[in-house]
């Protein structure tokens, strides 16, 4: 079996089909950095379908058995439920079914439900930080309301790609007082709400360690409200800690990815929209698969090199980030919306 240098297999895959975003999240893209003269990918920079598809084909050989769409925001890519149907398509590894998710601020989601399920997709997770429209308004850099983001979860839903889950990054000063009424608002509805501390992804959101509202803090203010108790996980390297309201009505998580990092678990390799493969959130490099690929290499040869990369790897990025705290112990890591969460 694959293995990298800690003993971790291959599991999952995050595809990023592109670096735009119809949002500018000051904690992932800020407006004053990504503006009008902001130069994203070229078309013919990016992987095309019949790549991905190719290359994810020979990630599943390796035992890789999720995929999660990801961006910048992955609707903005023409045809996405035609690129689901090729993946779809993809033979599992193991004895189940391929997984394949989506990860997508909701925009645009409404629209694009039926035919991403009729592609093949089976879940979907939804970003909203705030269900108070003034908050969500400033979070997402755009004045957006909440209200085309929650008929984009309930049309997905209806279609059959529920439960949904909807992620919440929550920041210090800016939504940590909605935490409670976010929980409140989908109690019930078998929607599952998990929100994630804010990490130091990139190096331009200017992340400081007292923006982070720890995971602990989080689970307790929903708890003083709405007791909670904790569950198990559901398989081993699950990134969410699951909680249930003790009255039945439903499940949160928590990502407590800088608090309580789980590097010793980590299963997942990342695909830029240029095909460049990264093997932590917080590298610097990734390693173009996309170049070797159009000079010409056979399956035979991209299985070797995608095999040799993941056996050299040794990332522990978030672990190493604790034990150095506070300081900040890398300095160009790559941006999250080329790579996507
Ligand atoms: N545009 C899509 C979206 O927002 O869902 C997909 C890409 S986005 C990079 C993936 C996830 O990363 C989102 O849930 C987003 O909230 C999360 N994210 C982005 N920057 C983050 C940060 N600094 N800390 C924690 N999560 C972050
Ligand atoms: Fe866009 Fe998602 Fe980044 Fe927000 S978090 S700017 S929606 S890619
Ligand atoms: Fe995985 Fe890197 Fe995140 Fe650790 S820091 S969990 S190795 S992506």
């Amino acid at each position: 079996m694959l293995a990298d240098q800690l003993g971790r297999p291959i599991k999952d895959l995050r595809i990023s089909v592109t670096d735009r975003c119809n949002f500018r999240c000051p904690y992932c893209m800020p407006a004053e950095i990504f503006g009008e003269g902001y130069q994203f990918l070229d078309k013919k920079e990016l992987l095309t379908f019949e790549e991905i598809r190719r290359l994810a084909a020979i990630f599943a050989g390796l035992g890789v058995n999720k995929f999660r769409i990801t961006g910048g925001e992955p609707l903005l890519r023409t045809d996405l439920d035609q690129l689901i149907a090729l993946l779809a398509d993809i033979p599992s590894p193991s004895a189940g079914e391929l997984d394949i998710t989506l990860t997508t601020n909701g925009y645009l989601l409404a629209q694009q439900a039926r035919k991403l399920h009729q592609g093949g997709l089976k879940r979907v997770t939804v970003s909203l930080d705030s269900i108070d429209d003034d908050v969500f308004k400033k979070m997402n850099g755009r004045g957006f309301g909440t209200e085309r983001v929650l008929w984009g979860i309930e049309r997905a839903s209806e279609v059959g790609l529920g439960p949904v889950k909807i992620n919440a990054v929550v920041q210090k000063g800016v939504n940590e007082h909605t935490i409670v009424d976010l929980a409140r608002y989908f109690k019930g509805t078998g929607h599952i709400v998990r929100y994630i501390e804010y990490m130091d992804v990139g190096n331009l959101n200017g992340w400081k360690w007292d923006e982070v509202v720890t995971a602990d803090e989080i689970v307790d203010r929903i708890d003083r409200e709405m007791p909670l108790e904790a569950l198990e996980p559901n398989y081993v390297g699950e990134v969410a800690n699951r909680y249930r309201y003790r009255d039945g009505e439903g499940e949160i998580g928590v990502i407590a990815s800088v608090t309580k990092p789980f590097c010793g678990n980590c299963t997942r390799a990342r695909l830029s929209t240029d095909g460049k493969v990264f093997t932590c959130l917080f590298a610097s490099e990734g390693i173009s698969l996309r170049d070797p690929m159009r000079d010409g290499a056979d399956d035979l040869e991209m299985e070797e090199l995608i095999s040799s990369i993941w056996r050299q790897r040794t990332d522990r990025y978030s672990e190493e980030r604790t034990d150095l705290a506070p300081v900040q112990n890398r300095q160009a890591k790559v941006e999250m919306f080329r790579i996507g969460g």
